[in-house]
Formats: C-alpha cells, structure tokens, sequence
C-alpha cells in the first residue's frame, strides 16, 4: 500500500524559469490567509524524512487527484529562503518535463483560483537484479519476473526482458523464421 504525506496546502505555482526552461521541475505552494489574500512567498513543506525518496508527486484539488510527476524528492530555492518541490525523474532527458506541464496549467493557483493539497506518495521500488539500482517504474522481465533498470533491461513492443530471456525470443523468432 501507499502512504500519501501531506506535504502542504494552498495555491500551486512555480517559478517562471521553470517555464522559460522548460524543465517544470519544481512547484510552490502559496498560503491564503482569512481574508483571501494569497502570500508572497511559499510555505515551507513538510518534507523532512522524505527527500531522496522515490515516489509519486501529486496535488488534489476538489477532491480529485492529480499526478504531477514520478522520481525523486527534492527542493531548491529559486529565490533564497523560499522553498520549491518536485521530483527528479530517473536519467532525465536534456529536453524532458520532470513534472507533467498540461495539469500543472489546470491547477495553477493564479489563473484557477483554487488551493490544492499537495501530497508525495512513495514507491517501494525493487533493485535491479543485475546492477541494484533502483526500478523507479517496477519493471520485470516479462519471462522470468526479474527487476531490471532502464539500462539493463531489453525491450521489444514495450514488452520488458533481462537479456538471457530476449536472446531466448530472438532464437524463437529465427527459428519461426526458417
Ligand atoms: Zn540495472
Ligand atoms: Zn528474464
């Protein structure tokens, strides 16, 4: 089972590099206070034992989930004393999104209006048999069931192997072949 921490509520937004990069690494979350007033600057999030770990961020608003992006928890300061979250996908690319940018649009708090509660949800990630790292997405070869990473797994039709069980579909498809 998962367990979601509430990592804090209020407003969603991020900093405009984020955009002018287009990494959308980070998010921010921003306090309203009785009157309705949104603050400046971001509340700190609770995510003392969490940073580091492998999980899913995601952001709830009307009671309806919303999956931001899957990697590590980590935080960073834009501006100095102000805290961004997000996490960092698994070798990411020069050109990726680490957060998903179209509902981040939906839930920005400066255009929709609306807070969120932002939760991190974690993984339990299995090793991967051959190098240990961690199998952020949980991918087994689909013939023997062993976890393997991005780097050490073969894929054919997204379907996952180690690499004794493709050779093994490789002499099947020669076989069938002849
Ligand atoms: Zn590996
Ligand atoms: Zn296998």
């Amino acid at each position: 089972m998962q367990t979601k921490h509430l990592l804090g509520s209020g407003m969603l937004s991020w900093h405009p590099s984020e955009r002018i990069t287009g990494r959308y690494g980070t998010v921010s979350i921003f306090a309203k206070d009785l009157t309705g007033d949104v603050s400046d600057e971001p509340v700190d999030l609770a995510v003392h034992n969490l940073l580091g770990q492998y999980g899913q961020l995601i952001a709830v608003q009307d009671g309806n989930e919303h999956l931001l992006g899957i990697g590590a928890l980590f935080t960073e300061e834009h501006i100095a004393g102000q805290m961004s979250v997000g996490v960092r996908p698994d070798n990411p690319m020069p050109d990726e999104e680490w957060l998903d940018s179209t509902v981040l649009e939906q839930l920005n708090g400066t255009i929709v209006e609306k807070s969120v509660e932002l939760y991190f949800a974690q993984i339990e990630s299995l090793s991967c048999e051959k190098c240990l790292a961690l199998v952020i997405d949980n991918k087994v070869c689909d013939e023997c069931g062993v976890a393997l990473c991005k780097k050490c797994r073969y894929t054919d039709e997204d379907i996952v192997f180690c690499f004794g069980c493709f050779q093994e579909r490789q002499r099947e498809y020669q076989t069938e072949g002849d």
